[in-house]
């Protein structure tokens, strides 16, 4: 089983991280009363949202040429929000400050929702046009919140307000939030200093426009293309069917099969194809995105973030970008994610000598006559596999059927927090792949939000796994309830037939699911401490411990059942898979932890000028990396780390989470297991509903009675004997 660190983000577009914080929102009767003087033809991406379940997004009225102008009305309309605020006569106070604040830019809320779908699922030329205008004005906007001298002024009077004691802890908590996102976005800095910081804010946004559409473009445009039977040896049918289906879509010869230049078309090929040749030239397509020296290569971009983001740093009084991002974090400074990272490097490397050791020896049997090289560590990973633990990836795959797994995550949160799927029909959808469920809770019926699920992969979608939340619950105005989506790149197969996952995209669901329910049980009162909206290095917590429901027997024997005959996986399979949970633990953890040492050393490095090729390459050989493998993320395709502010110098976090959530999944192993009502209870009560009302820290010493260990992950891993 995957520790899956890595297969997803939370949220995609540096927008929507950014508005976090200032966020938003303004009383929509307001907005109404302020448009009194409709247009003849108004936007309706500034419309509130109407419909069943207190409105839904008008994905069905989307047109591209909408979102400029919408995006531009709704900056202004929350400008002149923020400047009613500042220029309150009445002297400041949390209702009329930081209350007030939560009650601005609704609209552009709403509008940069629909905007990140469609920049995240639906992008095409015509989007990427509009994308690249808008970027540096989105950045622009930010910034002229965040420098607005008098109304700073204001939350910082609250801040210091003695009267502050007397608030809320949920109160406190908010101000608290924006002092501090006030202060480390430039509060405080001279106004040449305030320019200046805006400036390279604006370039920035450019520039990680700039390089997610070219990793984009890259995975969209580039395949591998296998022209006869001889080229699809050692492929599963399954591999097979979406290597025709993909060479339908890019127009190919009938009768040839296309491996996509993306992680779900890669690593299957990966795994099983047997031409060893075409294994290389695969590999090298998919590592090399962003770095093919072309009109889409990233390296000058790269250069160009890294020393605008030295810059901004030391502008704001960091000594690295790194020490500016972890400031806010659970880990707090640089050093801690590092420590914790190469403690755990180390014994994963010696791990991976041992996993090469026993592909070489394979190998060697075989008389394959070869130096395992890194295009062929998942095949012979998958032949270790089956001949270790009798285990083969296929004789899993027909139990775990996508749509029977999804009912799977319902019932467990049925189990957990109580909460009942129902199909929603009503709703629009952004493409007709997508469906929508209503979430209730089963004991009161009362509405909980809504989920939409959005699985296939598509042209214009990105790759990868992630959540995005569409609409946070709170009740600063009335009661709002969540509404979040889960997205995947599932290959569709052949009509008709239910499509088959492996184990890993079972686990990544699981995943995702956990980010939707860590929105859904959100309960707060102030959208910006809603949900997942919480420190970057805690928010896959949740996500992560909700993998380890996936293997419990509830779940496999109810909803792990073969596609043909309805039977539940069997029990031997499901030993022997119980059994392999540590098998190739020593990759999967080395490759995402080089991504994330190299992340957080690139960021550790000051405003040199880096050559982005080169430094990985000189990080990496001073870590000793197995040459047997690459980084997950290379550096020239590394879009949570370079496609915006998001997880840079933070990729660390799914480790620092990973932590926490195997050291709270032995509160259920400790108790009656992972169904025992009162530590799901415990768990619903100080982790998934809190949002970010609390410190991290204190919410899971409050679940747990203590800190985390790391012994526990350890352990997961198969790193201690
Ligand atoms: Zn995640």
């Amino acid at each position: 089983m995957r520790a899956s660190i890595t297969r997803s983000f939370l949220l995609l577009f540096a927008f929507a991280m950014v508005f976090m914080a200032v966020s938003d929102h303004l009383n929509n009767t307001t907005v109404q009363a302020d448009m009194s003087a409709p247009a003849a033809d108004p936007n309706p991406l500034l419309a509130n949202w109407e419909g069943p379940y207190g409105g839904v997004p008008p994905f069905d009225r989307v047109q591209i040429t909408l979102f400029k102008p919408a995006l531009e009305d709704a900056m202004t309309e929350q400008l002149a929000e923020t400047d009613r605020i500042a220029k309150n006569p009445a002297p400041p106070t949390f209702e009329n400050t930081i209350a007030a604040g939560e009650l601005t830019g609704r609209t552009l809320d709403r509008v940069t929702t629909i905007y990140g779908v469609w920049a995240g699922t639906m992008s095409g030329p015509e989007f990427q046009k509009v994308q690249r205008e808008v970027a540096p004005k989105l950045a622009a906007f930010n910034d002229k919140i965040y420098q607005n001298e008098a109304l700073f002024k204001r939350i910082e009077a609250v801040y210091n307000s003695p009267a502050k004691q007397k608030l809320t802890p949920e109160q406190q908590r908010l101000t608290w939030l924006y002092y501090t996102n006030f202060v480390r976005a430039g509060a405080r800095l001279n106004s040449d200093a305030k320019a200046r910081l805006s400036q390279i804010n604006q370039k920035l946004a450019g520039l990680y426009t700039k390089f997610g559409q070219n990793v984009l473009a890259e995975e969209d445009g580039q395949f591998v293309l296998l022209k006869s039977e001889a080229d699809l040896a050692g492929l599963p049918q399954s591999v097979r069917d979406a290597a025709a289906a993909a060479a339908i879509t890019k127009k190919q010869p009938a009768g040839t099969g296309a491996i996509s230049n993306t992680r779900s078309s890669v690593d299957p090929f990966l795994t099983y194809s047997a031409r060893r040749d075409l294994r290389e030239q695969v590999w090298r397509m998919f590592v090399n995105r962003g770095d093919n020296g072309d009109e889409h290569d990233n390296n000058a971009t790269i250069t160009e973030i890294l020393q605008l983001r030295a810059e901004r740093a030391k502008l704001l009084g960091f000594p690295t970008h790194a020490h500016w991002r972890l400031e806010n974090a659970m880990a707090k400074t640089p050093e801690r994610a590092m420590q914790l990272m190469l403690a755990v490097w180390k014994p994963a490397v010696t791990r991976v000598h041992e996993e090469v050791g026993d592909m070489q020896r394979l190998a060697d049997k075989e008389g394959a006559n070869l130096k395992i090289e890194p295009w062929d560590y998942r095949y012979y990973a998958e032949k270790v596999r089956k001949e270790k633990f009798d285990l083969d990836q296929n004789e899993v795959k027909p139990y775990l059927q996508l749509e029977k797994l999804r009912e799977g995550i319902f019932w467990v949160a049925g189990e957990l927090f109580n909460f009942n799927f129902t199909p929603a029909t009503n709703v629009p959808v952004a493409h007709p792949d997508i469906r929508v469920w209503e979430v209730t809770d089963k004991t009161s019926k009362k509405h909980i939000g809504l989920w939409y699920f959005d699985p296939y992969a598509r042209a214009g979608k990105r790759s990868g796994a992630w959540m995005n939340a569409y609409r946070s619950q709170e009740r600063v105005n009335g009661e709002v309830t969540t509404i979040v989506s889960n997205n995947a790149n599932f290959v569709k197969g052949k009509p008709g037939e239910p499509l088959l996952i492996s184990w890993d995209d079972a686990s990544t669901m699981f995943h995702e699911f956990g980010h939707a329910l860590h929105g859904l049980n959100s309960n707060v009162t102030y959208p910006s401490l809603s949900g997942t909206a919480v420190a970057r290095d805690y928010v896959e917590f949740p996500s992560q411990l909700m993998e380890h429901w996936l293997s419990t027997p509830e779940v496999l024997n109810r909803f792990a059942v073969h596609y043909q005959t309805g039977k539940p996986i069997p029990q031997t399979l499901v030993d022997r898979i119980k059994k392999s949970a540590t098998f190739n633990q020593g990759f999967i953890t080395v490759e995402y932890l080089a991504a994330a040492l190299v992340d957080m050393k690139l960021h550790l490095a000051g405003d040199q000028k880096i050559d982005p090729d080169k430094f990985e390459k000189d990080t990496l050989a001073e870590l000793g990396m197995p040459h047997e493998i690459v980084m997950r993320h290379r550096t020239p395709q590394f879009l949570h780390v370079f496609g915006s502010d998001g997880y840079s110098a933070g990729y660390y976090s799914y480790l620092w989470a990973d932590v926490i959530t195997a050291d709270a999944f032995g509160a259920f192993v400790e108790g009656g297991g992972p169904y025992d009502k009162k530590v799901a209870e415990h768990l619903r009560k100080n982790i998934f509903s809190v949002g970010n009302t609390i410190d991290p820290a204190e919410a899971y010493r409050n679940f747990r009675g203590r800190e985390p260990k790391v012994e526990a992950l350890m352990k997961k891993r198969g790193f201690t004997s």
